[in-house]
């Protein structure tokens, strides 16, 4: 990233009510001094609406089903303003101003990060109505969405207990992650949208906060000293909470099957986890063979994570294993990650930009990105990648009907909802 770019305070992770935890100081693209009061750039602009009753989208209380959208025009709290040198880092936590802060430099952050991959800027779908994202801050929304020209971010929780939204960066990250998938992909015909569209929309919104957030050096630090490289052990499910110091790494080493869904599904979330597993044990078999091309373990330690995987005596022999060799060379192993990181990225990007929006299946996703691999690396994950697909029961079974409409918790609703019909 530009050296001479724009700071800013983020929490690396949900766990920011902890005390403890402060915020890591990052940088983004645009240069300081061209971030404006708000914080504005030329992609994206922060407001936080005094009076605001109803979040963007259709309006409930309204019969003809108006649609709300950006530019906010009313009220709004004072903007944060960036210090002398053009900065944000200065701003303490605990104000509205950090808050602003804090929500667009995420939003930048993620949108740096994935132009990296994609090797050119993310045209917006909405840019011929709307020039700039807008960030718009909305405490009554419990919820967050992407929708048509904005990013509006609520939060959990009431009174005392309220946790705003604007200081998550998985949930912004993941919101960012939407609007880059409308962006790339579009939204599909009505009568060509599948499940596995609205599951693989979440998916993608998932991975992307997952990538983001191994941007952070100390996202990257705890997961390799809580596992010491050793990241199967995220797989097993009841050991999850206790090592996983992210909560995006949580949700996405799951171990769930697309056959679960053969009869039908009711929350795309759920269904989007099978292909989310699928691309995060891909991460992890990435690292292991980064692991490999180093030396900095052996072939017959890499053979056997895979094949005592299911056993008792995984946890504790393969931990052992990885101590030691995670303790002759921490620095290697980080390089490794973050390659492993960047290789995966670099393929989803490009998987993106090959797939069709219609009729979207696990399938096709999961054959595109084989042929990114061959197109870029020769084809040299083939071999893992084809195994977790399998795993995941990705080629082998039908995804059944939606079997309930999608619930006021839903993002995919706003697909059909918060996007503008145009001929
Ligand atoms: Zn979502």
């Amino acid at each position: 990233m530009a050296i001479c770019g724009t700071r800013f305070r983020l929490f690396p992770q949900a766990s920011f009510a902890a005390a403890e935890v402060a915020p890591e100081t990052v940088q983004i693209a645009t240069p300081a001094r061209q971030v404006g009061p708000g914080p504005a750039d030329h992609r994206a602009y922060t407001v936080y609406p005094i009076g605001k009753r109803q979040p963007y989208g259709i309006s409930m209380d309204l019969k003809d089903n108006t649609l709300s959208l950006p530019p906010w025009h009313g009220p709004i709290y004072l903007p944060a303003l960036p210090d002398a040198e053009g900065h944000f880092d200065y701003l303490p936590p605990g104000t509205k101003q950090f808050e602003m802060a804090h929500l667009f430099g995420t939003v930048r952050f993620v949108i740096d990060v994935w132009e990296s991959y994609f090797r050119r800027p993310i045209r917006w779908q909405f840019g011929r109505d709307f020039p700039r994202l807008e960030l718009s801050i909305l405490p009554s929304l419990q919820n967050a969405y992407a929708g048509y020209g904005f990013i509006e971010v609520g939060g959990h929780g009431e009174g005392e207990s309220f946790v705003p939204y604007s200081l998550n960066f998985d949930v912004i990250a993941h919101e960012v992650g939407h609007a880059i998938i409308y962006s790339e992909l579009g939204v599909p015909d009505p009568e060509a949208a599948t499940g596995e569209y609205f599951g693989f929309h979440e998916s993608a919104a998932d991975l992307v906060s997952l990538i983001s957030s191994l941007h952070f050096n100390s996202v990257v630090d705890d997961l390799l000293l809580t596992t010491r490289g050793n990241l199967y052990t995220l797989n097993q499910v009841s050991r999850m909470a206790e090592l996983s110091p992210d909560e995006q790494i949580r949700l996405s080493s799951n171990d769930r099957r697309l056959s679960e869904f053969s009869r039908g599904w009711k929350k795309e979330h759920d269904l989007s986890q099978p292909l989310t597993g699928a691309f995060f044990d891909i991460l992890v078999d990435i690292f292991h063979e980064e692991l490999l091309a180093r030396e900095l373990i052996t072939p017959s330690l890499e053979e056997m994570s895979d094949k005592l995987l299911a056993t008792p005596h995984y946890t504790s022999f393969m931990q052992r294993l990885f101590d030691d060799a995670f303790a002759r060379d921490p620095d290697g192993f980080k390089m490794a990650l973050l390659r492993a990181r960047d290789i995966l990225g670099t393929y989803l990007a490009t998987t993106w930009d090959l797939i069709e929006k219609d009729d979207l299946n696990y399938v096709d996703v999961a054959e595109v990105f084989l042929e990114v691999d061959r197109q870029l690396n020769g084809g040299r994950f083939l071999r893992l990648i084809r195994g977790n697909f399998d795993l995941r029961d990705i080629g082998w079974v039908e995804v059944g009907p939606q079997l309930q409409p999608f619930g006021s918790d839903s993002h995919a609703g706003s697909v059909r909802t918060l996007v503008p019909r145009k001929s």
